[in-house]
């Protein structure tokens, strides 16, 4: 991989390519939503991306596939924010994906 090579960029968390057994998360169509806070991110130099989103004390991750033309937006079902920060560093450390 050489996404990590350039010297000059600012990387965010990566999501760890894992071999072993992972839990599913279940992806939606993106629901719209008024007002979205991203509470957190992985980077964008990986070819899917995700953000820990919160709306109207509603927690959720956004799930981007950066393709040729448009990028794939997926969501998962919405959580207390308590336990979207849980899945949130579950999937940080390749636990669900
Ligand atoms: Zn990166």
């Amino acid at each position: 991989m050489n996404d990590f090579d350039e010297p000059d960029r600012l990387h965010s968390a990566h999501v760890p390519i894992r071999r072993g057994s992972f839990r599913k998360l279940e992806w939606w169509k993106p629901t719209p939503a008024r007002r979205v806070l991203v509470l957190a991110w992985t980077c964008d130099c990986q070819a899917g991306f995700y953000e820990l989103c919160q709306s109207g004390g509603l927690a959720f991750i956004r799930r981007t596939v950066q393709k040729d033309g448009e990028p794939e937006i997926a969501e998962t079902h919405r959580w207390s924010v308590r336990q979207g920060w849980a899945t949130w560093f579950d999937l940080l450390t390749g636990e669900v994906r």
